[in-house]
C-alpha cells in the first residue's frame, strides 16, 4: 500500500493544565488505545473511589510499561484520515531539550496548553521559549478548561492576546489558538456547540493542517565530502547526500572554497547500479570536470542554493560535559564531515534545563544547561540554519576526546551584533 505520512508532535504545558487529559482524549477518540485499556482504567479508578479520568490513561500505560506489558509511552501514536501522529514524550525539559538538540527526537510541531482558569504562568512562557530555542515554528496554543470560565469568548481573547504578544517577541508565531475543554471533549474531535463563537477547527482537524516539511530529496543539495580517493588516475569524491538531488552534468559549487565545476560521472560498482541521478540518503562516489584539490568537510551544492559560510554564528546548545563550557576555551566542532577548532565567543543567555530559569551573568555553561551562544570557528564553516535543514544545521562540540555538547545553528550574527 501507499506509505502514510507521519508527523511527530510534542505536547507541552504547565503541570495540571491538562496535558495528559488532552493526550488521553486524542487517543481514546481516535480509537488508538489497546484492547480493554479503558475498562482497566475505569476499574482502577473505581477501586480507588475516584471518578474516571482520561489523564489516568497515560499513567496506566506507564504502569504497564514498568511491568513490561504493552505500550511504549515514548511512542504514543494515533491516526487521522490524513496521516499518522507520533506524540513525542517530553517527560522533563532536560530530556526533551537534550533529545531534540542531539537529534534523538524530532518534534515537527507542538501543542502548547494553557489552563483558561489559571491563565498564563511563567512555565507557559518558558515552554514558548523552548519552542523558539528549537526552531519549532509550527505550533498551536490550546486554551483548556474553558468549562471553568463558562466558555467565555472574552476571557479566551484576553489570554490569546497576552500569549500572542509574548510569543511574537520570541519569533514564535502560533498558527492557531483553540479554546477547548479536554475533560468534556469540547473542540477535540468535532466543533463544540458550547462555543459557537469559535469559527476555527477542533484539534483533530486543526492538526491535519500542520504542513509537513518538504522531504529531504526536494531540499537544496547538501553533499558533504567524506573522502577523496585516487583510483585509475581519477579523483573520486565520496560521501553521503544529506539532502537534495544530484545529476550528471549539474553545475556545482564546492563550498567554502568557492570553486565551480560540473559533475562528470556518478560511480557505480555493478552495471545494474548505473544511474544519472542520486538522492538524499545515498552514499555515493562522483567525479567532477575539474581536478581541484577537494577535501573532506567541503559541501558540494548547487550554486543558486549555497549554504551559509562564516566563522561566526549564533547557536543554541545543550551542554553535557563533565567540565563546564567556558568562554574563550578551545573546543572541537563537528558539523556534517567538517571538524574544526572553535571557541565560544559569548554566552548570550544560559538556562537551567530542568527549571528553564535564566542563569544571570553566566560566564560558563554547566552540565545539563542550555545556552544561546555565539561560536567562532578558526576557519570558515559551511552550514544551514537548523530550521531550514536539520542535518547541516546541527553540530556537536568535543572537549578533549568527549562529545560534550550538541547544538543547533540559529542564525548568522548581524552586523550590529558584530563582535570584536
Ligand atoms: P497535566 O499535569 O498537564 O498532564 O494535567 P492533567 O491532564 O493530569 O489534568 C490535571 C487536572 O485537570 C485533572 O484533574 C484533570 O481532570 C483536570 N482537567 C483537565 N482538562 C480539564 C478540562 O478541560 N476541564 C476541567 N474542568 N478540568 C480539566
Amino acid at each position: 500500500g501507499v506509505e502514510r505520512e507521519v508527523l511527530n508532535i510534542v505536547v507541552v504545558g504547565h503541570v495540571d493544565h491538562g496535558k495528559s487529559t488532552v493526550i488521553g482524549r486524542l487517543l481514546y477518540d481516535t480509537k488508538s488505545l489497546p484492547e480493554g485499556a479503558i475498562d482497566r482504567v475505569k476499574r482502577i479508578a473505581k477501586e480507588k473511589g475516584k471518578p474516571f479520568e482520561y489523564a489516568y490513561l497515560l499513567d496506566a500505560f506507564e504502569e504497564e510499561q514498568k511491568q513490561g506489558i504493552t505500550i511504549d509511552t515514548t511512542q504514543l501514536q494515533f491516526r487521522t484520515e490524513q496521516r499518522d501522529y507520533v506524540i513525542i514524550d517530553a517527560p522533563g525539559h532536560k530530556e526533551f531539550l537534550k533529545n531534540m538538540i542531539s537529534g534523538a527526537a524530532s518534534a515537527e510541531a507542538a501543542l502548547l496548553i494553557i489552563d483558561a482558569n489559571e491563565g498564563i504562568q511563567e512555565q507557559s512562557k518558558r515552554h514558548g521559549y523552548i519552542l523558539s530555542l528549537l526552531g519549532i515554528q509550527k505550533a498551536y496554543v490550546l486554551i483548556n478548561k474553558m468549562d471553568l470560565i463558562d466558555y467565555s469568548e472574552a476571557k479566551f481573547n484576553e489570554i490569546k492576546q497576552e500569549m500572542n504578544e509574548f510569543l511574537h517577541n520570541l519569533h514564535v508565531f502560533p498558527l492557531k489558538y483553540i479554546p477547548i475543554s479536554a475533560f468534556f471533549g469540547e473542540n477535540m474531535i468535532t466543533r463544540s456547540e458550547k462555543m459557537p463563537w469559535y469559527k476555527g477547527e477542533p484539534i483533530l482537524k486543526a492538526i491535519d493542517l500542520f504542513e509537513k516539511d518538504r522531504g529531504l530529496e526536494s531540499k537544496p543539495l547538501r553533499f558533504p565530502i567524506q573522502d577523496v580517493y585516487k583510483f585509475d588516475n581519477r579523483r573520486i569524491i565520496a560521501g553521503r547526500i544529506e539532502s537534495g538531488t544530484l545529476h550528471v552534468g549539474d553545475e556545482v559549487l564546492i563550498s567554502p572554497s568557492n570553486k565551480l565545476t560540473k559533475v562528470k560521472t556518478i560511480e557505480y560498482w555493478a552495471d545494474k547500479d548505473k544511474t544519472d541521478s542520486i538522492y538524499a540518503g545515498m552514499s555515493v562516489g562522483i567525479t567532477v570536470e575539474d581536478e581541484f584539490f577537494n577535501q573532506r568537510g567541503e559541501f558540494i551544492v548547487h550554486p543558486d542554493q549555497a549554504p551559509l559560510v562564516s566563522d561566526t554564528f549564533k547557536a543554541n546548545i545543550f551542554w553535557m560535559g563533565k567540565k563546564p563550557l567556558v568562554k574563550g576555551t578551545d573546543y572541537k566542532l563537528k558539523l556534517a564531515t567538517q571538524e574544526l577548532e572553535c571557541e565560544i565567543h559569548s554566552i548570550v543567555k544560559a538556562i537551567d534545563a530542568t527549571t528553564l530559569e535564566t542563569i544571570e551573568d553566566a560566564g560558563q555553561v554547566k552540565t545539563n544547561d542550555v545556552a544561546e551562544v555565539i561560536i567562532r570557528t578558526k576557519k570558515q564553516l559551511c552550514f544551514d540554519e537548523f530550521k531550514n535543514n536539520q542535518l547541516t544545521g546541527r553540530f556537536v562540540i568535543v572537549d578533549g576526546y568527549d562529545v560534550s555538547g550538541g547544538g543547533i545553528v540559529s542564525g548568522l550574527v548581524k552586523a550590529w551584533q558584530a563582535v570584536s
